[in-house]
């Protein structure tokens, strides 16, 4: 029997080589008709024997292109046409496109073979790609995914190229970036006060890298700084230069093997790290091995590791066991992506750039992640992930817009119940960071056809993105609590939609009381929450500054213990003075619960760290000198006499000094802090649930990227039967937060309080 089948695909089917599968399926069932990119994803029709028909249906969702993601597949029965072949058609563009766009895909193991063989027309070739590998959302300006929208459309495709492009049965049949030597983008390398341009110019670059210089490299999503990480005097000009003392540089290795050599990697890292989006992966440094450069990170004993992901990374670290590869911009400024802004890495940084001639449509930072307990926990979520969805509410919902906090912004639109959560943008108080901010905005609503009807924004309203969304001609707009955002966002993650016990810890949040939260427990589901309980507020001595400054926290932590310790005071006794008087005059020192904070007084006493010169360095350097044999704890009270409830650590502080006297390891010591936090955190839980008869507990906000704080959190509250949920889709600092934002405002949508 003959039959006729129109299916419609949706999902991650444009870009990822459907079409060729598709193609490919059809003759081999020898089934005729037609395929095509549409609007809402993928459109075809297929006609011959029903059993044949039945078979390519059952091949092609149990084996769709590798990089491919169906989300639906909707079939019709229809009477046969009388198709004489089968044939890929060109892009329907009409009506609203839906479809979802791939994040930039590594180089694959095929694409590969051929730069590295001396025989193929490729071989060397730094552009090199094909259907199941490339650039993808970076380099697309508009949907559908066609090469005349994306900025390769200036590259016309010599001979050979065209051929691949239009034959069904070739690997790079549709792919839109399809390059090679002859007519595809061409690198240069340029030093300071004069340009070369020819073949040897990928030669040039690793001969100066080899002699310990700095170069800036182009990529997928933005520059890069790189040199040679195994020199430790090139790392130290990087730094100097950079003007970035101790924040950990990431670092590119050759290959897997040569990571294993370095550093230690268990499975899942492996897994990570060798995924199509190759994130930058935290490891360890293996103690036996001196070689890669101490200054790479000072302050811990981790390596942010990742691997090649494009031809060109490949082509240089041939000759390279590892090369620092960290983006390519100033502090708090985003990642420079276009030679009009060369000038600020070249000269003043990098002593060459090697630059081509794509440009990048949509500047796109490496992701970062790490593994906590076998679980993915991202701590930058970008190139590689962008711009996957996540599901957040049924669909239907209205389009929402949310704008995200203000540091490690990321914003996030939401259609169909999807939410698109956006690459890590960076500090809006930067004013370049909020321009990329407000573009990116215009150009995702484009390119997803969203116009919102509701945005959602954080209460702080000194954030540049609340002031964003206040002008914003959107007609609703929903204000969010910010710990419940984070505590949101795990739930949306996980599809939790009773209340849950949240618990958000982090360093600055604006609380409903107008005071500055950051240690809080509350009882949340996606439209409201209660907050149960919080860290002891203390005073912020010079608000701001005190977040920079450490031993601020010190002198107020102790100051209102009362516990004026005089071995504390190697600072200037003016200073020192000063500090301890506005704080007891409340003197633009605000009120804060924050737990950032807490940790900040504690590594300041411990001497570990006055000033930070990046964020959360205190609580980094506190956690890398916990002893994680040490299992004791010292005291803490929870007062439960008036709501909310108060986590008083002064017991805490007061101990801490004691053993500081009698000369206890500051590991020990640190390692104690550590597990008083996760045990105040575990009986907290358990006081509540014995008044609400809750057992699901969200943990976010970001100092649960403190893996030890985590993992003794963790264990603590599921020794005690608590059902226990982190982030592991979004980041769980305010990189996340938008996401959030997104599902309680599509939450009160749908209960009508909007
Ligand atoms: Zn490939
Ligand atoms: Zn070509
Ligand atoms: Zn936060």
């Amino acid at each position: 029997m003959k039959t006729r089948v129109r299916a419609k695909v949706v999902g991650r089917v444009q870009g990822v080589g459907f079409r060729p599968t598709v193609y490919r399926y059809a003759t081999q069932f020898g089934l005729c008709g037609f395929v095509c990119n549409g609007p809402h994803g993928v459109t075809l029709e297929v006609e011959g024997d029903d059993n044949n028909v039945g078979a390519f249906f059952n091949c092609l969702t149990h084996e769709p292109p590798r990089q491919a993601v169906i989300t639906d597949i909707k079939t019709e029965v229809l009477g046969t046409k009388g198709y004489r072949n089968f044939e890929v058609i060109e892009s329907e563009q009409q009506g609203l496109a839906v479809v979802h766009i791939s994040p930039d895909l590594a180089t694959c193991d095929d694409c590969l073979k051929e730069i590295l063989d001396a025989k193929n027309r490729r071989c060397g070739h730094a552009f090199t790609n094909c259907t199941n590998c490339g650039p993808r959302f970076t380099i697309i300006r508009d949907v559908p995914y066609d090469r005349k929208r994306t900025s390769m459309a200036k590259f016309e495709m010599c001979e050979p190229c065209e051929h691949e492009h239009h034959n069904p049965h070739d690997r790079r049949f549709h792919a839109q970036p399809n390059a090679c030597k002859r007519c595809g983008p061409v690198l240069q390398l340029r030093v300071e006060g004069g340009s070369t341009s020819d073949d040897a110019d990928l030669a040039k670059t690793k001969e100066l890298l080899r002699r310990g210089r700095i170069v800036a490299i182009k990529g997928v999503g933005g520059y890069h700084l790189a040199c040679d990480a195994l020199s430790a005097e090139s790392t130290a000009r990087l730094r100097s230069r950079k003007q970035r003392p101790h924040k950990p540089l990431a670092v590119m290795f050759r290959d897997i093997a040569a990571v294993r050599e370095l550093c230690e990697v268990n499975e899942a890292e492996e897994a990570e790290l060798l995924s199509v989006a190759r994130p930058i992966v935290l490891l360890s440094r293996k103690l036996t091995e001196t070689r890669l450069a101490r200054g790479i990170s000072p302050d811990t004993n981790t390596v942010g590791a990742f691997l090649p992901y494009t031809p060109l990374h490949h082509l240089l670290l041939q000759d390279f066991q590892a090369l620092v590869m960290t983006s390519g911009n100033l502090t708090d400024e985003p990642i420079i992506s276009d030679e009009a802004e060369l000038p600020t890495l070249l000269g003043p940084i990098a002593d060459a750039a090697l630059i081509h001639n794509r440009s990048i449509v949509h500047k796109c930072d490496d992701s970062v992640l790490r593994v906590v307990n076998g679980q993915r926990q991202f701590l930058r979520r970008a190139r590689g992930y962008v711009p996957n969805p996540i599901r957040v509410a049924a669909p239907g919902t209205p389009h929402i817009l949310a704008v995200g906090g203000e540091l490690k912004n990321t914003f996030c639109l939401v259609r169909d119940g999807q939410a698109f959560l956006s690459q890590h943008i960076g500090d809006l108080k930067d004013y370049k960071t909020y321009s990329y901010f407000s573009c990116e905005i215009e150009s995702w609503k484009r390119l997803m056809r969203i116009e919102p009807q509701v945005i959602a924004h954080d209460l702080h309203p000194g954030y540049l993105s609340t002031r964003f969304a206040a002008i914003a001609r959107i007609p609703h707009k929903v204000g969010v609590q910010h710990h419940h955002a984070h505590i949101a966002s795990v739930m949306a993650e996980h599809d939790l939609h009773d209340p849950v016990i949240g618990v958000a810890l982090d360093g600055t949040g604006y609380g409903t009381d107008n005071t500055i939260w950051g240690g809080e427990f509350m009882v949340a589901d996606r439209s409201d929450f209660e907050r149960v309980a919080h860290f002891k507020a203390y005073r912020l001595p010079g608000g701001d500054k005190a977040v920079e400054e450490p031993w601020r926290m010190a002198v107020s932590v102790l100051t209102s213990e009362g516990l004026e310790e005089a071995g504390m005071r190697k600072f200037s006794a003016i200073k020192w003075g000063l500090v301890e008087k506005m704080t007891k005059a409340g003197f633009n020192s605000p009120w804060t619960s924050s737990a950032g904070r807490l940790f900040d007084a504690v590594a300041a006493i411990l001497g570990l760290c006055d000033v930070t010169s990046y964020e959360a360095q205190a609580a980094i350097r506190l956690e890398s000198i916990a002893d994680p044999h040490v299992t004791d704890r010292y005291p803490f009270i929870v007062q439960t006499w008036d709501r909310p409830w108060v986590l008083d650590f002064g017991q805490t502080i007061r101990a801490i000094l004691t053993e500081r006297r009698q000369g206890v390891a500051a590991g020990a010591i640190s390692a104690k802090f550590h597990n008083t936090i996760a045990d105040s955190i575990v009986h907290t839980c358990r006081f509540v649930r014995g008044q609400r008869d809750l057992n699901i507990v969200a943990l976010s906000g970001g100092v649960f990227q403190n893996e030890l704080l985590l993992r003794r959190t963790v264990e603590g509250l599921q020794s005690r039967h608590f059902r226990v949920f982190t982030n592991t889709a979004v980041p769980l600092n305010d990189g996340g937060l938008a996401l959030g934002q997104a599902a309680i405002a599509a939450e009160r949508v749908k209960r009508k309080c909007v």
